[in-house]
């Protein structure tokens, strides 16, 4: 049998990868396109109908729509079979991540649920904490929640103030302390809390199930979005939790907490795709109906411009989501031989792949927010309407840059963690780079007579790697330790890494489509257009950089090589982006 490539988290910066190791949305099975159908038809039938019902704040009925997707399967997707689950892969997971993602406030609890207030004990779990709570967190019969957050502990989560001690007779942890901004803190029956014994320098972890004396909930947030979900703080006073309840180790809590973003992060990337979907088409829908001068507004010049942006963005994405978690699937497979539990063998994937967790979480909250935002412009006034779902969206689109760690510490992230695995040696990036430096004054651009159309994306794909290695080499050898109080070089390299992980699984995206199903010009002119915007960010992120850490001369010859390295053809923009918004147009739904 043919074996796959799988890289490391990060090795994609130095490593070039064959179309046919990826996996592509165009490749799902009968059995993942039933599961997406099912999550479709749920929205349709039970969730839209109510969407205005909890925006009003009926605690109540969205519990209930969460234990009526519980009835379909559907809360028990990433759980194995013997904890009352249905086991799926992790490609699966992230469909279903995305097709909940139209839902609205719907999605957010459900994600909630799902994700963090139920996988911190399937994954850290001993085998009676799985079988008292994942079973019935799988079906729906208990609802979670994840308590990390506090007044004064947000990004700087292990900062906490909440603490636990035994109690005199051994037997339970008492718990003290405030969490706020809990979702599904309403109606919620069971939570996994992160606190402090004593003096300890990290978390620890325990699972409080809501009912227990001292757990006080208090009223929802009033917020600018998702406003169906419900967010309160939660208070703990003395409350008393079983020592059977602590989750993982004293002083674990921390590692889980942040194991456990990881999975939040690859699931939002997935999750916005579904709401990025629902506004382009409410955006084309609009377009084809409404008239101004005379003529549809979907047959203007800056309209397509918009529609055709939205398109290449949502695509784009999709590209890096299905390509990340393929790659998961195969080290679960792995891990799950090596050490046996289904559990440890999950999160450690999950938590492998740390970069492209980050990436996903920045670029698809971020393309969400663009795709919301222009759906809104091409409704004019009525997309200010709270009549129109899109001005619904806008609103609910806002959170995606805040939570699962915001959007400023996950650019941090992507930049910090590439560099510690590489300085770790899970892949050589600084002995490439070094490689480069050597040649540095004769960088070309490699071009060749004969190439063809992919081995040219491929060489303009790895210029843009080079030049992330110059500038990452550069800054580090300026600043050394301290390049981590850099952001803003930090955020140069993350945006260039960021933008070069997309447009290569778009590029590979592309190509195996076209090994399969023949040739796609369209998907040709979505790769063209976002190659050539890629290129023009990669320069300008590089120019940023090497002129905040370089002194003068060294600065002229990285100069030199990144307009070298970030050469790339010109493209008839205008006319690539008229043909992608015309199929949109034509089809009057996201059909790419
Ligand atoms: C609707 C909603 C639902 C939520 N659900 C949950 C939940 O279920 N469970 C839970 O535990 N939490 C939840 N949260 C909390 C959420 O995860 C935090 O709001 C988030 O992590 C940011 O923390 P903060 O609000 O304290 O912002 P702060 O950490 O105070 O950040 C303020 C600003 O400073 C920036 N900043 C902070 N540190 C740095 C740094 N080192 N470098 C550069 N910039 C920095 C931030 O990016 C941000 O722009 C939710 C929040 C909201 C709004």
């Amino acid at each position: 049998m043919e074996t796959r490539k799988i890289l490391k988290s990060g090795e994609f910066l130095i490593s070039e990868v064959d179309s046919k190791d990826i996996f592509i949305p165009e490749e799902f099975n009968e059995e993942q396109r039933m599961i997406a159908q099912t999550c479709t038809d749920f929205l349709e039938a039970e969730v839209y109908p109510n969407l205005v019902a909890v925006e009003k704040g009926d605690r109540e009925l969205m519990k209930a729509l969460l234990k009526k997707s519980g009835e379909l399967g559907l809360l028990g997707i990433s759980i194995p079979e013997e904890y009352g689950g249905f086991g799926q892969s992790f490609v699966t997971q992230m469909l279903v991540a995305e097709k909940t993602g139209a839902g609205s406030s719907f999605s957010v609890a459900y994600m909630a649920h799902c994700g963090i207030g139920t996988l911190p004990i399937m994954y850290y779990g001993n085998e009676d904490q799985r079988q008292r709570y994942v079973t019935k967190l799988a079906t729906g019969e208990m609802i979670g929640a994840y308590c990390l957050t506090e007044p004064g502990a947000g990004s700087d989560a292990n900062s906490g103030k909440t603490n636990a001690r035994l109690s005199e007779d051994g037997k339970h942890y008492i718990i003290n302390g405030q969490k706020m901004w809990i979702t599904n803190a309403g109606f919620a029956d069971l939570l996994v809390v992160f606190a402090k014994f004593g003096n300890d320098r990290v978390l620890s972890a325990f699972i409080v199930e809501t009912a227990s004396p001292g757990v006080v909930i208090g009223p929802d947030e009033h917020k600018m979005g998702i406003r169906g979900s419900s967010t309160a703080q939660i208070f703990f006073n003395d409350v008393k939790v079983p020592v059977e309840n602590l989750l993982g180790k004293r002083g674990e809590g921390f590692r889980i907490a942040l194991s456990i973003l990881h999975m939040g992060r690859l699931k939002l990337g997935a999750n916005v795709i579904g709401a990025a979907r629902k506004a382009i088409n409410d955006s084309v829908k609009y377009a084809n109906e409404r008239k101004q001068f005379g003529v549809l507004i979907s047959t203007f010049g800056a309209i397509k411009h918009k529609l055709a942006e939205q398109v290449i963005r949502l695509f784009a994405s999709e590209s890096a989501v299905y390509r990340v978690s393929r790659d998961i699937d195969d080290l679960m497979e792995k891990l799950k031989t090596d050490c046996g539990d289904k559990g440890r063998a999950s999160i450690e994937a999950i938590s492998h792949y740390a970069v492209e967790a980050a990436i996903l979480k920045v670029v698809g909250s971020e393309m969400l927010d663009f795709i919301a935002d222009e759906a809104v412009q091409i409704h004019g006034g009525m997309g200010y309407s709270a009549e129109m779902d899109v001005e619904r969206g806008y609103r609910d689109a806002r959170i995606n840059r805040i939570f699962e760690g915001t959007n400023e510490i996950n650019r941090l992230l992507v930049s910090d963690t590439a560099m510690k695995r590489a300085m770790k040696g899970d892949f050589d990036l600084f002995g490439e780079a070094e490689k480069l430096y050597a040649i540095l004054d004769d960088i070309t651009d490699g071009r060749s007579e004969d190439e063809t159309y992919y081995d040219k994306k491929i060489r303009y794909l790895g210029n843009f790697k080079k030049i992330i290695l110059l500038c990452t080499h550069g800054a580090v050898k300026e600043f050394e330790k301290g390049l981590i109080y850099e952001q803003e070089v930090m955020n140069n390299i993350t945006e260039m890494m960021m933008e070069t992980y997309v447009s290569e699984s778009l590029a590979l995206r592309v190509k195996k489509i076209e090994e399969i199903k023949g040739s796609s010009p369209l998907c040709r002119d979505i790769l063209d257009v976002n190659i050539y915007e890629t290129a023009q960010l990669v320069r300008k992120s590089a120019l940023d950089a090497i002129y905040s850490f370089a002194s003068d001369d060294i600065a002229e010859k990285l100069v030199t090589a990144t307009e070298t390295l970030s050469k790339v053809d010109g493209v008839n923009l205008k006319n690539a982006r008229r043909r992608i918004a015309d199929k949109l147009i034509e089809d009057n739904e996201y059909r790419f």
